[in-house]
C-alpha cells in the first residue's frame, strides 16, 4: 500500500503531509515516530522526524509523517512564545486588577480618616470653644474681684 491516496505530495513540504505542531510524536498510521538524517542532495545530514513504516518501506511521495526537526523546534518556540504572551497578557491584566483595587482601598481608606479627622476636629473645636469660654469667664470673675477688693483697699 504505497503512496495508495494518490494525494500530490512531490515537494518535501511539511504543510502537505499533514499539520503538526511541534515534534510529531505519532504518525496518523498508528506508527512510530523515528528521527533520521537526510541523504539528499539539498539537504545533506539534516535531521527528520519519519513515520516508522514509510521509513522501514522507504515510501516515497506518501502522506506518512515527514517533518525537518528544526521546523519542529521552531514550531516548539513558536507555541511556547505564544503561551508565553499569553501568560503575559493574563498577568499585565492581573496587575491592572490589582493596582485598581489598591487604589479603591486607599481611597476609601483616605475618606475614613478624613471623615474621623473632621470628626475629631469639630469636637476638639466644641471643646475647645467650651474651654476657651470657662476661662474666659472665670477671668471676668478674678478681675471682677481683683478690682471689687481694689476699691475696698
Ligand atoms: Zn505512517
Amino acid at each position: 500500500m504505497s503512496n495508495a491516496s494518490g494525494k500530490s505530495s512531490g515537494t518535501s513540504n511539511r504543510r502537505q503531509r499533514g499539520i503538526v505542531r511541534g515534534a510529531p510524536k505519532r504518525c496518523w498510521c498508528g506508527s512510530d515516530i523515528v528521527a533520521k538524517n537526510s541523504m539528499s542532495e539539498p539537504n545533506p545530514g539534516r535531521r527528520y522526524y519519519r513515520c516508522s513504516y514509510a521509513a522501514r518501506l522507504r515510501l516515497i511521495d506518501d502522506d506518512h509523517v515527514f517533518k525537518w526537526v528544526d521546523e519542529a523546534l521552531y514550531d516548539e518556540i513558536e507555541t511556547l512564545a505564544s503561551k508565553m504572551s499569553s501568560i503575559e497578557q493574563v498577568v499585565e491584566h492581573e496587575k491592572v486588577c490589582f493596582a485598581r483595587n489598591q487604589m479603591d482601598l486607599e481611597k476609601e481608606i483616605c475618606e475614613r480618616v478624613e471623615d474621623v479627622l473632621a470628626e475629631a476636629k469639630a469636637e476638639a473645636k466644641s471643646s475647645l470653644k467650651k474651654l476657651m469660654i470657662v476661662v474666659l469667664l472665670g477671668l471676668m470673675i478674678v478681675f471682677g474681684l481683683t478690682k471689687l477688693i481694689g476699691y475696698d483697699v
